[in-house]
């Protein structure tokens, strides 16, 4: 009857959401209301001149503009509209009433009156969208009032009475149907706009987890899963880009290949995942070691590898005797107290014409195995010589 939501919520949100437009619409009728009626006592002087009859309307006119002045800024500044949503048919209520004192005191105007009935009950109407019932109610009071009024202080005869009934059903016949259509749209348009933000909030949340998952596949593509450290694609990507950046202001850059020596006999005695535990203490004495702007990475099986921006081979070389020195002294304790490892490290600097960081890797690579050739556990460094 009334469109509301049949959810009290969902009508109260409604509601909220409405209710500024609510206040400026009851606004600004309450002020036509007020200066229509200040208007219309210009009139009554015209017709009862200073006459007894003339200050009792003056009366009722400056008591019904007041309380319409007072209910347009109660209702304007405060949200009482949301609790007491009664509060809008208060003023037609008592415009209502203020028609029929205006019937009684002068009758005469009664075919005007009629026309301002017709035109108050529509507006009734239409300002309603929150409150069909008390529109509904305030237009038959004023409706079956003033055919009442116009009965007793009127004396009209019945055929005249029965068209203004007809008249005025009709108003209320139309303006209902027209309030009821707006109150309905106006409700599906706040179900329109709620499930557009739920879906606009579902495809935020959706976007999110998407975000999170591709950082995460990000990682995992970019990491060793035993050691946590960068995997030889993504140590190559940030070496390369590490050195891009270092080489446009022509600081050194060296390069840093680890082998954990005799390991498959470490595996073979220890058993694989004693080999797995060295490789993970391996990477975390890596990150000890290295410094934070160094890029560390397993760059397969039981070989690791370091680029050092800023590093000339003096600065490459104590650092990775410090490496070599604390795998040396690594302990691990229970059944493996007796295990020892050690690596071989091969250096190699970038040298001032090259482009790249492969021909400085072959030479770690080349520095690396000639340390193993020459019995294990030792840094070596570059020996493929400049005219390569
Ligand atoms: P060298 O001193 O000459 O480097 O001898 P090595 O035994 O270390 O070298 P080799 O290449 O013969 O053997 C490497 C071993 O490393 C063989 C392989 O089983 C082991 N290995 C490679 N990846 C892993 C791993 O992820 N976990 C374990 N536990 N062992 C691994
Ligand atoms: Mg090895
Ligand atoms: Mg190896």
């Amino acid at each position: 009857m009334t469109a509301q939501f049949r959810d009290a919520g969902t009508e109260q949100a409604f509601r909220v959401s409405i209710l500024r437009k609510v206040q400026e619409d009851s606004w600004l009728t309450l002020i036509v209301a007020a200066a229509g009626m200040a208007m219309f006592g210009i009139s009554d002087y015209g017709f009862l001149g200073l006459a007894r009859e003339f200050y009792l309307l003056l009366g009722i006119r400056a008591t019904l503009i007041a309380t319409c002045l007072a209910l347009a800024i109660v209702l304007r500044s405060s949200d009482a509209l949301l609790t007491r949503p009664w509060l809008l048919s208060v003023a037609p209520a008592l415009i209502a009433t203020g028609s029929l004192a205006l019937i009684a005191i002068r009758p005469e105007t009664l075919s005007t009156q009629l026309i301002a009935v017709v035109v108050v009950v529509m507006a009734f109407y239409l300002f309603s969208p929150i409150l069909l019932w008390g529109m509904i109610g305030t237009s038959l009071y004023l409706g079956i009032g003033f055919l009442l009024g116009a009965w007793h202080w009127g004396g009209l005869p019945w055929e005249t009475l029965r068209s203004y009934g007809l008249l005025l059903i009709m108003a209320n016949v139309v303006g209902y149907v027209v309030a009821r259509r707006l109150a309905r749209l106006q409700r599906q348009q706040f179900e329109l706009l709620n499930e557009e933000r739920r879906s606009k909030q579902r495809l935020l949340e959706e976007v999110g987890r998407r975000e999170a998952l591709e950082k995460r596949l990000r990682i995992m593509a970019d990491t060793d899963e035993l050691t946590g450290l960068a995997n030889r694609r993504s140590f190559l990507q940030r070496a390369r880009t590490a050195f891009d950046t270092e080489r446009s202001g022509e600081r050194p850059f060296s390069l840093c290949m680890i082998d954990l020596d005799n390991f498959k006999a470490i595996n073979d005695r220890w058993g694989h995942a004693c080999g797995d535990r060295v490789l993970r203490e391996v990477a975390a004495i890596c990150l000890r070691v290295f410094r934070e702007g160094d890029a560390v990475g397993r760059f397969g099986g039981e070989e690791f590898v370091a680029a050092l921006p800023g590093a000339d081979m003096d600065e490459a070389r104590r650092i990775a005797e410090r490496l070599r020195a604390a795998i040396a002294g690594l302990r691990l304790d229970g059944a493996l107290a007796e295990m020892r490892a050690t690596v071989t490290v091969g250096l190699a600097e970038v040298r001032p014409l090259e482009s790249g960081l492969e021909p400085a890797l072959k030479r770690a690579d080349a520095a690396l195995y000639q340390g193993k050739r020459s019995g294990r556990n030792i840094v070596l460094e570059d020996i493929v010589p400049d005219a390569e």
